[in-house]
C-alpha cells in the first residue's frame, strides 16, 4: 500500500521560507548584527544567574521584571510592554491577534520581508504599497492602499530595511491619523530604532492604535538570545497576552534581558560607536562608484554604478567579506547591503570593494 503523505495547507504550499544565507568568512556584515559582543559583566552575571535557576520551576508568565524594566526604559508601565522571542515573535503575535483570514495587512515595497510572510502565514491577505525610486514614501501612496486594501494592520518600519531611511515624524502621525479613524493598527518596526534621530515610542498613547516593537538584537548585541518586544497602549497589550503561548519566554532569556538593561550605558557606547561608522562608511561611499541611500541604521544599502550587484557580491567574497546580496529582489535591482561592522572590519570592506569596483 503506497503511503500518502500530508501537504501543508493550501495557501501555504506555494510560500518560500525566509533564507538568509550564511558563508563561513573573515568578516560577515550580512545580518545587521552588533559588531561588538556584549561587555564582560553580561556573561559574569549570566553565568551566576544560571545557578539561581529553579530548573523544575516554570517561569514567571508574565515576565514582570523585565516587562517593568522595559517599560521604565521607556517611561511607562509593563502593561504598555509585551516581549517575546526576538521582534519576530512579537511581529507573529501582533498578526496572530489582529490579522488572519478576511483581514488585510499594508506594507510599503521594499521593506522586511518578515512582515508580509508572517501575515502570510497567518492568513491574512497583503496589500503593498510602493515607495519612489528613491525609496521615499508619500502620503498619497499611503492613501491608495488604504482606500483600495482597508488594511486593519499598517506596517512602518523606521528606519526601513533594507533601504536604511527612516519615516519622517509628521507623515507617521498622518498615518496614525487615518488608521485611528479607521479602526485599524499601526505597527511602526524600529529594530534599528536606536540608530535613529527619532522615535515614534513618543507617540503612544491609550487613545490611539500605534504599537513599536523593538529588539534586542541589535543595539543590545544579543542576536543570540532572541529577544524583542513591543510598547503600546494597554489593551493591546492585553490581548497580545491572551494570544501568545504560555511561558514563552524561559527563565534566562528573561534574567539576560534584565542584565542587559543594568549595562545599558555600555550598550549605548556601542550604538554611539556604530553611529560614528555609520557615518564614516557613508561619506566614502559618497567618493566611490556606487548610488548610496542615507541610513538611520546600522547598514547602509548601495548600488554599483558600473558592474553589476552580483559581480561585486562575488568580488568582496573572495576578499572575505560578505554582505547582503539584494540585487534580485524586487524594486532593488543590483543593489548591496552593508552592515556596520568594527572600524577594521569596515576599512577591510572599503578597500575591498574599491577593488571589486
Ligand atoms: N524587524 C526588522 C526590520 C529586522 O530587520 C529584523 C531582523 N532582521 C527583525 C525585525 C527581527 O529581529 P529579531 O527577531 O532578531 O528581534
Amino acid at each position: 500500500m503506497s503511503a500518502k503523505r500530508i501537504g501543508p495547507r493550501d495557501d501555504l504550499a506555494l510560500m518560500e521560507g525566509y533564507h538568509s544565507p550564511q558563508v563561513d568568512v573573515a568578516v560577515r556584515l550580512n545580518t545587521n548584527e552588533s559588531p561588538y559582543p556584549p561587555p564582560a559583566a553580561f556573561g559574569e552575571r549570566l553565568a551566576a544567574a544560571v545557578a539561581d535557576v529553579q530548573w523544575h520551576r516554570y517561569p514567571d508568565r508574565a515576565a514582570v521584571e523585565l516587562r517593568t524594566r522595559i517599560g521604565a526604559l521607556h517611561g511607562v508601565g509593563r502593561d504598555s510592554v509585551f516581549a517575546a522571542n526576538g521582534s519576530n515573535e512579537v511581529l507573529q503575535t501582533l498578526l496572530l491577534t489582529y490579522a488572519g483570514f478576511g483581514r488585510t495587512v499594508a506594507t510599503f515595497e521594499p521593506t522586511y520581508a518578515l512582515h508580509a510572510h508572517i501575515a502570510r502565514l497567518c492568513g491574512a491577505g497583503v496589500i503593498e504599497g510602493e515607495r519612489d525610486d528613491n525609496f521615499v514614501l508619500h502620503l498619497d501612496e499611503i492613501d491608495r492602499v488604504l482606500a483600495e486594501g482597508d488594511p486593519r494592520v499598517l506596517f512602518l518600519c523606521s528606519p526601513n530595511n533594507p533601504t536604511g531611511r527612516e519615516e519622517p515624524r509628521d507623515l507617521v502621525e498622518a498615518v496614525l491619523d487615518r488608521m485611528t479613524d479607521r479602526g485599524g493598527l499601526l505597527v511602526v518596526d524600529e529594530a534599528y530604532g536606536q540608530f535613529a534621530s527619532w522615535s515614534a515610542v513618543d507617540l503612544i498613547t491609550e487613545d490611539t492604535p500605534l504599537v513599536v516593537t523593538r529588539t534586542y538584537s541589535k543595539t543590545w548585541s544579543m542576536a543570540a538570545a532572541r529577544l524583542g518586544y513591543l510598547v503600546g497602549p494597554r489593551w493591546v497589550v492585553a490581548e497580545l497576552d491572551k494570544v501568545v503561548l504560555p511561558y514563552h519566554l524561559d527563565v534566562l532569556k528573561q534574567r539576560a534581558g534584565v542584565i542587559a538593561l543594568d549595562l545599558a550605558q555600555d550598550m549605548e557606547h556601542r550604538v554611539a560607536a556604530v553611529v560614528a561608522e555609520r557615518d564614516r562608511v557613508l561619506g566614502e561611499l559618497a567618493d566611490l562608484a556606487v548610488d548610496v541611500w542615507p541610513s538611520g541604521a546600522n547598514f547602509v544599502l548601495f548600488r554599483p554604478q558600473r558592474r553589476s550587484g552580483p559581480e561585486v557580491w562575488n568580488s568582496l567574497l573572495a576578499h572575505g567579506v560578505l554582505v547582503r546580496n539584494c540585487a534580485s529582489w524586487p524594486r532593488l535591482d543590483g543593489c548591496l547591503r552593508v552592515t556596520i561592522g568594527t572600524p577594521a572590519e569596515d576599512d577591510e570592506f572599503l578597500a575591498a570593494l574599491k577593488e571589486a569596483l
